[in-house]
Protein backbone atom coordinates (compact mmCIF):
# COMPACT_ATOMS: atom_id res chain seq x y z
CA UNK A 1 0.00 0.00 0.00
CA UNK A 2 1.20 3.59 -0.54
CA UNK A 3 -1.10 6.95 0.10
CA UNK A 4 -4.20 5.00 0.43
CA UNK A 5 -3.07 2.90 -3.23
CA UNK A 6 -2.52 -0.87 -3.86
CA UNK A 7 0.33 -0.58 -4.86
CA UNK A 8 1.39 -4.18 -5.22
CA UNK A 9 0.00 -8.09 -4.69
CA UNK A 10 1.66 -11.16 -4.91
CA UNK A 11 3.30 -13.68 -2.98
CA UNK A 12 5.45 -13.25 -0.42
CA UNK A 13 8.36 -15.15 -2.47
CA UNK A 14 7.43 -12.62 -5.33
CA UNK A 15 7.27 -9.26 -3.29
CA UNK A 16 10.58 -9.67 -1.06
CA UNK A 17 12.76 -11.75 -3.99
CA UNK A 18 11.04 -10.36 -7.16
CA UNK A 19 9.45 -6.61 -6.21
CA UNK A 20 8.17 -5.09 -9.21
CA UNK A 21 6.94 -1.58 -7.75
CA UNK A 22 9.48 0.92 -7.31
CA UNK A 23 7.85 1.52 -3.68
CA UNK A 24 8.51 -2.22 -2.88
CA UNK A 25 11.89 -2.14 -4.04
CA UNK A 26 12.75 0.67 -1.80
CA UNK A 27 11.41 -0.07 1.28
CA UNK A 28 13.08 -3.41 0.79
CA UNK A 29 16.05 -1.57 -0.06
CA UNK A 30 16.14 0.01 3.06
CA UNK A 31 16.28 -3.22 5.23
CA UNK A 32 19.99 -3.18 6.46
CA UNK A 33 21.77 -6.63 6.60
CA UNK A 34 24.48 -8.12 8.17
CA UNK A 35 26.64 -7.45 5.25
CA UNK A 36 25.38 -3.74 4.91
CA UNK A 37 27.89 -1.15 5.08
CA UNK A 38 27.67 0.52 8.61
CA UNK A 39 30.17 3.54 7.79
CA UNK A 40 27.59 4.20 4.94
CA UNK A 41 24.13 5.93 5.66
CA UNK A 42 21.20 3.33 5.09
CA UNK A 43 19.78 3.44 1.77
CA UNK A 44 16.28 5.69 1.90
CA UNK A 45 13.16 6.74 -0.19
CA UNK A 46 13.60 10.85 -1.15
CA UNK A 47 10.61 12.77 -0.28
CA UNK A 48 7.99 11.97 2.03
CA UNK A 49 4.00 10.30 1.40
CA UNK A 50 1.81 13.24 0.62
CA UNK A 51 -1.18 14.26 2.65
CA UNK A 52 -4.22 11.86 1.63
CA UNK A 53 -6.33 15.45 0.86
CA UNK A 54 -3.11 16.41 -2.03
CA UNK A 55 -2.57 13.32 -3.90
CA UNK A 56 -1.07 14.04 -7.52
CA UNK A 57 -3.33 13.11 -10.03
CA UNK A 58 -1.10 10.29 -11.23
CA UNK A 59 0.53 7.99 -9.61
CA UNK A 60 0.70 8.85 -5.81
CA UNK A 61 4.41 7.94 -5.77
CA UNK A 62 5.18 10.10 -9.04
CA UNK A 63 6.94 12.78 -6.97
CA UNK A 64 9.01 10.46 -5.25
CA UNK A 65 9.88 7.74 -8.06
CA UNK A 66 13.19 7.51 -10.12
CA UNK A 67 11.53 6.06 -12.65
CA UNK A 68 8.57 8.36 -13.93
CA UNK A 69 8.33 9.06 -17.02
CA UNK A 70 5.57 11.69 -18.25
CA UNK A 71 2.74 9.73 -18.44
CA UNK A 72 3.01 8.58 -14.70
CA UNK A 73 1.95 12.28 -13.54
CA UNK A 74 -1.82 12.00 -15.78
CA UNK A 75 -3.63 9.11 -14.32
CA UNK A 76 -3.31 6.36 -11.50
CA UNK A 77 -1.70 3.25 -13.47
CA UNK A 78 -3.84 0.07 -13.05
CA UNK A 79 -2.57 -2.93 -11.51
CA UNK A 80 -0.64 -4.96 -14.23
CA UNK A 81 0.21 -8.48 -13.86
CA UNK A 82 3.62 -8.73 -14.08
CA UNK A 83 4.06 -12.20 -13.70
CA UNK A 84 1.87 -14.99 -12.99
CA UNK A 85 -0.45 -14.01 -9.75
CA UNK A 86 1.75 -11.09 -9.43
CA UNK A 87 0.24 -7.30 -10.05
CA UNK A 88 1.63 -3.74 -9.92
CA UNK A 89 0.79 -0.36 -9.90
CA UNK A 90 3.46 0.07 -12.35
CA UNK A 91 3.05 -0.36 -16.26
CA UNK A 92 6.63 1.31 -16.51
CA UNK A 93 9.15 -1.38 -14.09
CA UNK A 94 9.60 -4.89 -14.77
CA UNK A 95 10.57 -7.30 -11.70
CA UNK A 96 13.50 -6.34 -10.08
CA UNK A 97 15.02 -9.42 -8.21
CA UNK A 98 16.60 -8.73 -5.13
S1 LIG B 1 3.83 4.50 -12.51
FE1 LIG B 1 5.60 5.83 -12.91
S2 LIG B 1 5.84 7.12 -11.10
FE2 LIG B 1 4.49 5.41 -10.55
S3 LIG B 1 5.84 3.90 -9.69
FE3 LIG B 1 5.68 3.42 -11.86
S4 LIG B 1 7.38 4.51 -12.85
FE4 LIG B 1 7.12 5.35 -10.80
Amino acid sequence: MYAGNLVELGSKADIFHAPAHPYTQGLLRAIPTLATDRAMPLATIEGTVPPIAQLPPGCPFEPRCSHRVTACARELPPLVEVRPRHWARCPVVNPHRI
